[in-house]
């Protein structure tokens, strides 16, 4: 695997992934960040369970402060959900990681992103056609983006979040349920809403080799998955155990240390064919 060896070359698990001090971030200083452009998109690989080929990328928020490293998104996106500047973060994020698209595209590549989206998001009925603008704006088509929605987020008004879930896929995103088994949605959402994937949580994965149970919840979510006609994506990855355990439980994508981490866009190295 030539190929993720370029990958994970310039990104090892090195101290740029953990964060060197406690550093508490505030609301002020995010705010800055933002403004200075230090919050940056970086990309993490989506493989084939079965050919391990890249067939695309999540998008996953970095705040490389200037004094105290690497910032991860663990200790900011908390505090932009709960101090109103989760909006201002989002829109950051996805003009950024779609710009990188648009110059991907330009070099001839064909890029699939995926983009989380905050719960707070859900709420509003102008998001799906703001996201069709900024998509057009950046030359991106809306296929090639999938939405990542966590599962806690369908804990809310599920009529209303139906509403801009349906409007999002009328448009041609794909819409990914995220962290699944770790919510509470009902099976009747997840049967009625327009998903397109399943991310099968990394906690269950994490423990499929060692508990009986989260093994169970592992299968199961998958065989899930597949009945409701979704693709089904095992993150958190980690060993090949674990990969095996999913590629013959018929998973169709995964993600995980294993096979790449997380980097920034000019480290990563898309397939050219
Ligand atoms: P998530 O969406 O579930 O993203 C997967 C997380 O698992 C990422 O953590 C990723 O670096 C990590 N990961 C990937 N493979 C492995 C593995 O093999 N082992 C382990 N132990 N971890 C792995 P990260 O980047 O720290 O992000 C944490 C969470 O922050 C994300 O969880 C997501 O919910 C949120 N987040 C990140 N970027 C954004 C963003 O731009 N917007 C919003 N709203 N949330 C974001
Ligand atoms: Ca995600
Ligand atoms: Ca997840
Ligand atoms: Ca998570």
């Amino acid at each position: 695997y030539d190929r993720l060896a370029a990958i994970q070359a310039p990104c090892p698990p090195s101290a740029v992934e953990k964060a060197p001090d406690r550093y508490r971030p505030d609301t002020e200083a995010l705010g800055n960040a933002l403004d200075d452009g230090h919050v940056v998109p970086w990309f993490q690989a989506k493989f084939c369970a079965k050919t391990r080929k890249i067939l695309g990328a999540e998008v996953l928020a970095r705040w490389i402060h200037p004094e105290h490293g690497m910032v991860g998104p663990d200790r900011f996106i908390g505090l932009a959900e709960r101090d109103g500047m989760i909006d201002r973060l989002t829109d950051s994020m996805f003009r950024q990681a779609l710009a990188q698209c648009g110059e991907w595209r330009k070099a001839g590549l064909s890029p699939k992103v995926a983009l989380n989206l905050s719960p707070h998001m859900l709420l509003n009925l102008d998001l799906p056609d703001a996201l069709v603008d900024m998509a057009r704006d950046y030359g991106v088509p809306p296929e090639q983006i999938t939405i990542e929605i966590t599962e806690t987020a369908l804990a809310g008004d599920f009529t209303s979040q139906l509403d801009i879930l349906t409007r999002l896929r009328m448009r041609r995103f794909g819409l990914s349920i995220d962290d699944f088994g770790t919510g509470y949605s009902s099976l009747k959402q997840l049967q009625q809403g327009p998903f397109t994937e399943l991310k099968v949580d990394q906690s269950f994965i994490a423990r499929a080799m060692i508990e009986e149970g989260a093994r169970a919840i592992v299968e199961s979510s998958i065989a899930l998955g597949h009945r409701l006609g979704l693709k089904v994506v095992a993150e958190g990855i980690e060993t090949e155990e674990q990969m095996r355990l999913v590629a013959d439980l018929g998973c169709e994508e995964v993600q995980g240390f294993l096979l790449a981490r997380p980097c920034a866009a000019q480290s990563f190295v898309w397939p050219t064919s």
